[in-house]
């Protein structure tokens, strides 16, 4: 039984972010593996130690404000859960929050987790279209594919990025890198929603996720035919 945590999901939810927890939890459904899922909002208690996926969709600065006090609560546990491998995906607004801090357009800082080590502020034009990056996972280079919206610009401190900036802007439009990662954290920027267009990243996360509860098995492979064909699109467009 694989535990999924969608934290938030009435505040940070941009661009069909949902769409990553379904995809989530049919790819594990295809296989036989059981999932449960669990909405926590403002205020409701969650056990990061009994979640085995977490995911942190994207959202404005108003949604990042109304947050940041609410999160900043469950640092402690969420930062233990993170050291023990917890699995956590984290899109745009999401993804911010881990870091130092998000400063806005009006100057207003917004604190972050600062569990991961990177910072953001927003810049005056928004970095916004299709991306492609190219993701090390399992010792392949993968291409994973998406679409940003974004006015923060991050930068990395010591985190590793997530990828390389193929086509797009990425963290900042200017370094060529994508994303964050620190054990199984995996942060981006791409909407898209995520998971439903990269097949390859999603059975990633699961497979984490499964290995974590002591089921280090390969996954039984799905018709991504489809999934393939949309990247394929894309690709040709893109690259
Ligand atoms: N407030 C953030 C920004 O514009 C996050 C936006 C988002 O989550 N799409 O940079």
């Amino acid at each position: 039984m694989i535990k999924i945590c969608h934290l938030y999901p009435e505040l940070l939810n941009l661009y069909g972010d949902r769409g990553n927890i379904i995809a989530f939890v049919r790819r594990c459904q295809w296989r036989g593996v059981d999932v449960t899922t669990r909405e926590a909002n403002l205020g409701d208690p969650v056990d990061f130690s009994d979640t085995d996926f977490l995911f942190l969709g994207g959202g404005s600065d108003r949604e990042q404000d109304l947050i940041a006090g609410d999160i900043k609560r469950r640092r402690a546990e969420l930062r233990s859960a993170i050291e023990n491998g917890l699995v956590v995906l984290a899109i745009c607004g999401g993804y911010q929050l881990l870091g130092q801090y998000y400063r806005t357009g009006d100057g207003r800082v917004i604190p972050g987790l600062g569990l991961l080590d990177f910072y953001t502020e927003a810049g005056g034009k928004r970095l916004l279209g299709n991306v492609v990056i190219e993701v090390m996972l399992d010792g392949a280079l993968v291409r994973v594919y998406g679409f940003e919206n974004h006015s923060g610009r991050t930068f990395l401190g010591e985190t590793e990025p997530l990828g390389k900036v193929l086509a797009g802007n990425g963290n900042n439009g200017c370094d060529g890198w994508e994303g964050a990662r620190y054990k199984n954290v995996f942060c981006s920027y791409l909407h898209g929603p995520l998971l439903p267009k990269n097949a390859g990243l999603t059975d990633h996360l699961i497979a984490l996720a499964l290995k974590r509860r002591g089921l280090d098995l390969p996954l039984i492979p799905l018709d991504d035919r489809f999934e393939k064909r949309a990247c394929k699109v894309l690709q040709d467009r893109l690259l």
